[in-house]
């Protein structure tokens, strides 16, 4: 956010439109010759990186409103407003602590743990090697008697 002053137009009023900025671009040159003669190719490649807005010695920034008209402004940022705060945030605020929460975490992984178990072998084993589990203990939990 910021705070351009004036903001509006001295000679018609509207608001600015924006910064008067000065972008460098590279005016192409075409094909030399070996005694290093050349011409303009006609492309410019802009230097989007470099764009910069025009400031005087008081520091104030040329701005401009849609009808063209120029004016030296104070461009001055605004500190950003506060980030809301996040809902743990919210919560801890109220009084909330995580054994508040100990059940719904329960029942939700519980949730999961029957809906990856009705996926199928593919599916239990996808979730258990994506959980840490290693193939030495899914070897181990699966091991059959010798037939
Ligand atoms: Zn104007």
């Amino acid at each position: 956010m910021m705070r351009v002053d004036p903001h509006r137009c001295p000679d018609c009023g509207e608001p600015a439109e924006g910064t008067v900025d000065i972008v460098p671009g590279i005016a192409q040159f075409g094909d030399f010759s070996e005694d290093g003669i050349t011409d303009w190719a006609g492309g410019t490649r802009m230097c989007w990186d470099g764009q910069m807005p025009q400031t005087d010695a008081q520091g104030r920034t040329l701005v401009q409103c849609e009808h063209a008209h120029d004016w030296w402004a104070v461009v001055e940022g605004l500190e950003p407003p506060p980030p809301e705060p996040t809902l743990a945030e919210r919560l801890e605020s109220l009084g909330v602590t995580g054994e508040d929460l100990d059940e719904l975490v329960h029942d939700a992984a519980s949730r999961i743990g029957s809906e990856v178990n009705n996926s199928g072998l593919a599916g239990q084993l996808r979730f258990l090697l994506e959980h840490g589990v290693t193939l030495q203990e899914i070897e181990q939990a699966t091991k059959k008697e010798d037939a």
